[in-house]
């Protein structure tokens, strides 16, 4: 009975040092926000170079390297008149399914044009599996 008088003054001792030395940590969100930090990884964004074409040559390489298989990427011929993209190809359908996905960046990683990064937008919610799933149009820049 004394050793756990004990254990628990000390414990309660332990929360009330804390309690006085150390800052509310509590935020009213989504009122008051934190700081991220600088690397957080969070929804995928679709770059584009300065003269708006689209960085992705839909090599797949993406797909290939994600380890939960969450990237699909359907690759389409340029039209060399009108390309979308520098390389031959362009990726016709790009689509992330942010449920599989676990944010490691191995896709921004293996990616050879540095076209897919993770942002920092972790506000990520829906009430269906199919509106987890992001495409193409949700995720590329809009032109400059
Ligand atoms: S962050 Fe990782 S798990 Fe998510 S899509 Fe990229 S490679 Fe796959
Ligand atoms: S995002 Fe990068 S790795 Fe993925 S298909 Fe496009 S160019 Fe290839």
């Amino acid at each position: 009975m004394l050793e756990r008088t004990v254990a628990l003054t000390k414990g309660m001792g332990t929360t009330l040092k804390y309690f006085f030395t150390h800052p509310n940590e509590t935020v009213s969100y989504p009122e008051e926000r934190r700081q991220l930090p600088p690397r957080a990884r969070w929804k995928h964004r679709l770059r584009r170079y300065d003269d708006n074409l689209e960085r992705c040559i839909g090599c797949e390489l993406c797909a290939a390297v994600c380890p939960a298989d969450a990237i699909t990427v359907v690759p389409a011929q340029n039209d060399p008149e009108h390309p979308r993209s520098p390389g031959e190809r362009y990726a016709k359908v790009w689509d992330v399914d942010l449920i599989r996905c676990i944010f490691c960046g191995m896709c921004e990683e293996a990616c050879p044009t540095d076209a897919v990064v993770l942002g920092p937008d972790f506000e990520l919610s829906a009430y269906t599996r199919q509106a987890m799933i992001y495409h193409k149009e949700d995720l590329l820049e809009p032109e400059r």
